[in-house]
């Protein structure tokens, strides 16, 4: 497992991604769902908004002006559904700080009747909320922080089957994070491990990768030999969640060279 630090419940040190919720999406007894922290110096992130992120948060013993961004990589329910309880507790608890949450554009405006139905008005709040569309390939700057969203496929057979029916948004994203010369890579869902490659185009200090949506043999192989320095995997199928200790014995054989642990929720990771 080389030298990854993956303690739960650990202090967080200048650069770090705290893991809120490795759950697949599946209803998890055993993990929460999606929603990573990540930690730049003092630029804080938080990519996806899975159940319960309020609580996690809270428990963290975190002010509420830290988060000086939001992404959300897509709508499911697993990565959206603790957005309007976070959003209730930055209210409540007095969040000050101009807010910027970024998302499939699509979902804005019923994310906003959302907000307006769990009677969170604007004017309540004690900080100015935006919404913006992401893009792909197009550039998201925070501080010091640059975000490349780049598309998935991962909702493109729901999007062939329901978009002349549904008007939902079925963009997808996974995201580049560059701050100085550190880059990380943050799948989100993917259709298949080819969506992968443009995060993989140049080398990663840390890849944290979905284990749902292929097969294991799938992810690793293509990930093998690449110029990763470290791997996280999150979200794994319960499937194979629950076959662990084999799954992390052919990530063993299949990944020799790349330092890799399966995180669990409160892991913590540096980079
Ligand atoms: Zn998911």
């Amino acid at each position: 497992m080389g030298r990854m630090s993956n303690t739960r419940g650990g202090k967080m040190r200048t650069s770090s991604l705290t893991c809120f919720g490795v759950g697949d999406g599946l209803p998890c007894g055993d993990r929460h769902h999606a929603s990573f922290l990540y930690r730049f110096g003092k630029t804080l992130i938080l990519l996806d908004c899975g159940e319960p992120i309020d609580g996690s948060f809270k428990a963290g013993g975190l002010g509420y002006d830290l988060i000086d961004s939001i992404l959300v990589s897509h709508l499911h329910a697993d990565h959206i559904g603790g957005f309007l309880m976070l959003m209730q507790g930055c209210w409540l608890e007095g969040r000050r700080k101009d807010l910027t949450v970024h998302m499939p554009g699509a979902a804005i405006s019923p994310v906003r009747q959302m907000m307006e139905t769990a009677l969170l008005f604007d004017e309540l709040l004690k900080f100015r909320l935006r919404f913006a569309p992401l893009k792909a390939g197009r550039l998201i700057r925070v501080r010091d922080v640059r975000i490349t969203p780049f598309p998935t496929t991962h909702l493109d057979g729901l999007r062939a089957r329901f978009q002349k029916r549904h008007r939902g948004a079925f963009d997808s994203y996974c995201f580049l994070l560059e701050s100085g010369r550190r880059r990380i890579g943050h799948s989100a869902d993917l259709g298949s491990p080819e969506d992968l490659e443009p995060l993989l185009a140049r080398p990663l200090d840390l890849l944290v990768c979905e284990m749902a949506h292929f097969t294991p043999e799938e992810i690793l192989s293509r990930l093998r030999g690449r110029r990763i320095k470290r791997i996280a995997f999150v979200h794994l199928a319960r499937g194979y969640w629950e076959a662990l200790p084999k799954i992390r014995r052919l990530a063993a054989r299949m990944l020799p060279d790349i330092p890799h642990t399966f995180a669990k929720d409160g892991a913590v990771i540096q980079f």
